[in-house]
Order: structure tokens, then sequence, then C-alpha cells
């Protein structure tokens, strides 16, 4: 039995363009700047480091920030669910529907870590009806690290099964270089895809223990896992 934790965007959905929307939406109307998540590397990292970062490199000043950030994750949120497409199938990435569905066959524990907050989560599985593969969700705006994440879903998953899980039997699944040095903090597999932003040689440089074009063919992705 193993815990796999999956990332979300890029990762298994790409709702990137709903995301730049968004984020050029609530920019420009909270603080009067033209932005895009694109302007930064975002890949991997929480929405409110994002946001952070943006407003920075923007100029927007911090105090301003902070007075403004948590009605920004609101509105965020709002724009988000109004702008996401109810036929979400065409934003769902090559083989990780058939990939998952494979997984809930088996007695391993999935669950899911993102750097998106609950509700930006909820729209996502709202359209694509994923949701129902994960046992648990950790989001990037409730902790402080991605790190912090993963100590949370081995702690859930260790009451869960009444086990430990250690080193490889911990598996995780990203797009980014931040998804592969978080899964090496702790020893766990690491599986990266390259179908973010990040290349797949900036990835392999990472040194994850498997790296893939995509999530399309489920039966060598099952194999990695082990
Ligand atoms: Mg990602």
């Amino acid at each position: 039995m193993k815990l796999i934790i999956f990332d979300l965007d890029q990762t298994l959905v790409d709702f990137i363009s709903v995301h730049d929307e968004a984020t050029q939406e609530l920019f420009k109307s909270f603080f009067s700047v033209d932005a895009r998540l694109t302007d930064i590397d975002f890949a991997g990292r929480s929405l409110s480091d994002n946001f952070r970062e943006l407003g920075k490199l923007k100029n927007v000043p911090d105090a301003t920030f902070n007075e403004k950030s948590s009605r920004l994750f609101e509105a965020y949120e709002d724009a988000f669910d109004r702008k996401i497409p109810a036929d979400a199938s065409r934003h769902i990435l090559l083989g990780a529907r058939e990939l998952l569905e494979r997984l809930s066959r088996t007695d391993n524990i999935i669950a899911l870590y993102t750097g998106d907050s609950p509700g930006i989560v909820a729209s996502v599985f709202r359209v694509t009806e994923l949701g129902r593969y994960f046992s648990f969700c950790l989001y990037g705006t409730e902790v402080a690290t991605r790190a912090d994440m993963v100590k949370l879903a081995i702690d859930k998953a260790k009451k869960m099964a009444r086990r430990n899980f250690k080193g490889k039997d911990v598996v995780i699944i990203g797009d980014s270089v931040r998804d592969i040095e978080c899964g090496k903090l702790f020893n766990a597999l690491t599986i990266a895809v390259a179908t973010g932003f990040h290349s797949a040689e900036k990835l392999s440089e990472a040194g994850p223990d498997y790296l893939f074009d995509d999530l399309s063919d489920s039966a060598k992705v099952m194999r990695a896992i082990g």
C-alpha cells in the first residue's frame, strides 16, 4: 500500500487560461495594474505566494496588498468559478482520468496537494468530477510550504490505514521542479510530468525517479508507481 500524492494544475488539469484571466481581472480592479500569472514562475507554488510575488513585481505597496489580500482571495474564487467552462473535458490532461481510475481499483491511498485554495479546487471538481478519486486534499493556501502539505498527508494516511508511510511508500506526481524537490525532502518516489511550465530538461535536472512527457501511458505510470 502506498500513499500517492498528485499535484493538480498542469499535472491532472490545465485551467491556466482561467487562472490567468481571473488574475488579470482582479489585479486590474484591485490594484490598477496589468498583471498576468505567466509574468512569474508560478509553477508548484501556492496562490498566496504567487499573488504576493506578482504584487511585488508590479510595484504594489506591501501595505496596499496586505489590506486587500483577503478580499482579493474571495474575489478570485468568485471570478474563477464564473469563468471556468461547464464542459471541462478538454481541460483534463491526457491520461489523467484513466490513471486515477486504475489507481482507484488498488488499495493505495490517493491524495491531492495543490497550491490552490479550497474554493478553486471545489470549482475544478464541480466541472471535472475528479474529486471522487481522492481520499483527501491539502491546500497550499492553508499551510506555509508544499512540504507541510506532504507532512499532513502522511499523518492523515497513517490514521486512515493504521500504518506508517515512509520513503518510497510515498509517491509524488507533479509537473514542477518544486514537486520533485519537495518529494526528495521525504525521500519519496518522485514522478515528474512535462505537461507544465517547467521543461523536461529542467525537470530532469532536478533528478526525479521517473520523468514522463504526459500521463497518457497509464500502464507505464502504474509500473513506475510500483
Ligand atoms: Mg502543478
